[in-house]
């Protein structure tokens, strides 16, 4: 039974969460591997079923009504805690997790059945919650050094979970002396309901926004990755090159061209499952085999590139020989009898004003000497005066 016009109002809340639940679950129908969605849906879900009880199930100070909004209030905030750390792949112990909200809710039926105490039954409610919350808040602060949107999901978490502290003096303050009743048919309460209802509508903002990031960054990181070698493709390549050519004054940026050597005989006699595997493998030495700054793309097939900024030739030599030598000497388990894959490579620097097409036509220039030369070699141009490799 609604009582008043403040009590219908209050209904905005739980109108606004099941809505809130309703975006989570639709985009977790869309992404059904982000299992996160599904659990901060029924989060908001439960909260909304909570405050429409407390609102409807009148009257609030009989038995039962405390203990059983105050359980879904505890789960939700449960749910939202495994949500927030899924998103991320973390953590907190379990037993903790589970424990923690088994004692609240036991401490909480105590205090509406055995010894009836409304005021014990807030602040168990509500300093609970925080606590919940707070368990995840070591785990979670990696989102401090994240994307702009993991930052703020951080910081209005946090704000979330502390404010239960506050309010937990706010709601206690109105109800010494009146009952249950009196609280829920005050002004006072309803200004309460709804600073949950904005914090709980930027949490999901900002849950929201952070996943759409999170998904237009996986596709990103689809259409830019190699899927079979995990290193850069082509276009990747390109777009990072743009941001190092031209390189800054007198630095000085290099680039190594490297492909496998009768490749086609691995494919033929091993089949193409094991060429797949052996690329794969190659692309892991590459990948371990460089700097942080460097950018190492397949550029298809059995080809290989390497960009090397802040590097001179000798240096790109020298890696492009320590990265042969590597490959020489690994073992590639797939290729029975054939132990390992060697590679030919081709190293050439930057000339003033040259694109990366045209820095990539004199490596594979080089490349091709290399092939010529008996391949499982590295070749440069040597009318550019290089060293020769030690
Ligand atoms: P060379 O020493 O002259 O480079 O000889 P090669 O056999 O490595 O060169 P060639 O260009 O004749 O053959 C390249 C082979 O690479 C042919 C093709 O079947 C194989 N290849 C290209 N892309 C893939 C791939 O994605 N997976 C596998 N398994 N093989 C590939
Ligand atoms: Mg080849
Ligand atoms: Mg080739």
């Amino acid at each position: 039974m609604l009582h008043d016009t403040g009590q219908f109002l209050a209904l905005v809340n739980p109108a606004m969460a099941i809505l809130l639940s309703l975006c989570f679950l639709l985009a977790w129908n869309h992404e059904r591997t982000r299992h996160y969605l599904l659990e901060l849906g029924a989060c908001y879900l439960l909260y909304a079923v909570a405050i429409t009880l407390q609102i409807i199930w009148q009257p609030r100070n009989d038995g039962g009504n405390a203990t059983v909004t105050g359980a879904l209030y505890l789960g939700s905030a449960v749910l939202m805690l495994r949500g927030m750390l899924a998103r991320i792949g973390a953590r907190v112990d379990t037993c903790a997790l589970v424990s923690l909200p088994l004692a609240l809710f036991a401490a909480l039926a105590w205090f509406d059945f055995m010894q009836p105490q409304l005021v014990a039954r807030i602040c168990i409610l509500n300093i609970g919650i925080a606590l919940i919350l707070l368990l995840g808040i070591a785990p979670l602060a990696r989102l401090r050094t994240g994307s702009t949107a993991d930052q703020v999901l951080f910081w209005v978490f946090l704000l979330f979970a502390l404010h239960f502290l506050p309010r937990t003096v706010l709601t206690i303050a109105p109800v010494i002396g009146q009952d249950a009743a009196a609280l829920t048919r005050s002004a006072y309460w309803l200004w309460l309901q709804v600073t949950m209802a904005l914090l709980l509508l930027t949490l999901a903002l900002a849950l929201l926004a952070a996943t759409t990031l999170d998904v237009i960054d996986g596709l990103r990181h689809e259409r830019d990755t190699d899927p079979l070698t995990q290193l850069h493709t082509r276009r990747s390549l390109e777009a990072l090159a743009a941001r190092e050519i031209p390189p800054p004054q007198g630095k000085p940026l290099s680039v190594l061209l490297c492909d496998l050597d009768f490749f086609k005989f691995i494919n033929d006699n091993y089949g193409h499952s094991a060429g797949d595997a052996v690329l794969a493998q190659i692309g892991r030495i590459i990948a371990a085999g460089i700097r942080r700054r460097d950018i190492a793309a397949r550029l298809g097939g059995e080809e290989f590139v390497v960009l090397l900024p802040d590097t001179p030739p000798d240096a790109a030599l020298h890696l492009a020989e320590r990265l042969r030598q590597t490959l020489e000497s690994t073992e590639m388990d797939v290729l029975p009898g054939m132990h390992t894959v060697t590679a030919s490579f081709g190293v050439a620097t930057l000339r003033p004003g040259e694109d990366l097409e045209a820095l990539l036509m004199r490596a594979d220039n080089v490349l091709y000497a290399a092939k010529n030369k008996g391949r499982n070699c590295v070749e440069w141009e040597r009318e550019a005066g290089l060293p020769v490799l030690a």
